[in-house]
C-alpha cells in the first residue's frame, strides 16, 4: 500500500512538472508571437507634482491576448525575463516611447511631459544597451532628458562598475534615471551615493499603510529626507487616499503616482487626461 501511494504521489509530481513545462512552452511561444503580430500595448500613468500638474508618465506594458484579454505585466513580464525574451520585448517599449516622445515633441500640452520606462536587469545587463538607447534617442530626434529609465535595487548588487559606467555614459547624453520600488531592496547609501539617480521611487508598500504603520510612516520619512539630501526627487507611488497625500506632502515629497489621480491609461484616455487639465 506505502509503495502504491509513493508510486501515485510520484506520478503525480511529474504530472505536474510536465503541464508546467508544457504550459511554459505555450507561454514563450504566445510570448513571440504577441511581438510579431504587435499585441502588446502601452499604457500611460499620470505623475503629478504637488500642484497638480502632469509631469510626466510611466510607462506599462500591458498584452493583448486574442483569448484571455487584457493580461497585466505581472503574468508575463517574471517569465520573459527567465527566457531572455524580456531583451526583444524591452526594446520594443522602448521605440515605442521614443516614438511617442517624437509626436508630442512640438506639442505645447506635452512640454513638460516625460515618460519613464521600467528596464529590467539583464536589458540593462546587455552590453549594447547603451549605444542601443543613445541611437534609439538620436534616430527618433527626441530630448533625451524626456527619457527617464526605472532600474530597480536589485540591480545594484553585482558588478557596479559595469552598472556606473553604462548609467553614466546614458546620463551624459541627458538620460534620466530613476530607483523604482525604492526600500524593497538592499541597496546601501555609498552604492546609491555612486549612482547618477535623478528620482527614488518610495515602494507602494510603504505608501499603503503610510497612515496606519509607524515603521512604514518612518521609512517613507527616510526615504523623502534621504533623497532631499542626495538631491534627488523623490516619488511616492501607489497613492491612493488624499490623506496619503496629505501627509506626503507636508513631508516635503513634491510627485505622486497613483490611482488618487489616475490609473495607468490607453493612450487616448491620458491625451484626454492632458488636455483636461490645459482646459
Ligand atoms: P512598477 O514599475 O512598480 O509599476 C507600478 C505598478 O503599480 C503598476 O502595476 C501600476 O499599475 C501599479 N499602481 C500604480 N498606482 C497604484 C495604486 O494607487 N494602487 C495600486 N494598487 N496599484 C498601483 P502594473 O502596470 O501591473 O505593473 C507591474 C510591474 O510590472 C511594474 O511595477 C514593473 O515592475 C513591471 N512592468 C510593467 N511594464 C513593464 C515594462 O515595460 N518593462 C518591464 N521590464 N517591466 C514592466
Ligand atoms: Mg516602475
Ligand atoms: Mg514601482
Ligand atoms: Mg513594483
Amino acid at each position: 500500500v506505502q509503495g502504491g501511494a509513493a508510486m501515485l504521489l510520484l506520478f503525480m509530481l511529474l504530472h505536474i512538472l510536465q503541464s508546467d513545462a508544457a504550459e511554459r512552452s505555450v507561454l514563450d511561444r504566445d510570448l513571440l508571437a504577441a511581438l510579431r503580430d504587435e499585441q502588446f500595448v502601452l499604457h500611460y500613468q499620470p505623475q503629478l507634482n504637488s500642484a497638480g500638474r502632469v509631469i510626466g508618465a510611466e510607462v506599462l506594458i500591458r498584452w493583448q491576448h486574442p483569448q484571455r484579454g487584457l493580461v497585466p505585466p505581472i503574468e508575463f513580464i517574471g517569465h520573459a525575463e527567465k527566457t531572455g525574451l524580456i531583451i526583444p520585448i524591452g526594446k520594443w517599449v522602448l521605440e515605442q516611447a521614443c516614438t511617442q516622445l517624437r509626436i508630442w515633441k512640438d506639442d505645447p500640452l506635452y512640454r513638460d511631459i516625460g515618460l519613464a520606462v521600467n528596464i529590467s536587469q539583464n536589458q540593462f545587463r546587455q552590453a549594447a544597451f547603451v549605444p542601443d538607447m543613445l541611437d534609439l534617442i538620436a534616430v527618433h530626434g527626441i530630448e533625451a532628458h524626456r527619457l527617464e529609465l526605472e532600474l530597480t535595487e536589485t540591480l545594484i548588487v553585482q558588478d557596479m562598475e559595469d552598472l556606473v559606467r553604462k548609467m553614466v555614459a546614458l546620463a551624459d547624453h541627458g538620460v534620466r534615471f530613476s530607483l523604482d520600488d525604492f526600500g524593497t531592496g538592499f541597496s546601501s547609501l555609498s552604492h546609491l551615493k555612486r549612482l547618477p539617480l535623478n528620482t527614488l521611487k518610495i515602494d507602494r508598500s510603504f505608501i499603503s499603510d503610510v497612515l496606519t504603520d509607524a515603521s512604514s510612516e518612518t521609512i517613507v520619512r527616510t526615504v523623502i529626507g534621504l533623497g532631499q539630501s542626495m538631491g534627488m526627487t523623490v516619488i511616492a507611488e501607489g497613492v491612493e487616499t488624499e490623506a496619503q497625500q496629505r501627509f506626503l506632502a507636508s513631508n516635503g515629497c513634491v510627485q505622486f503616482q497613483g490611482y488618487l489621480f489616475s490609473k495607468p491609461l490607453p493612450l487616448q484616455e491620458f491625451a484626454a487626461f492632458v488636455a483636461r487639465q490645459h482646459g
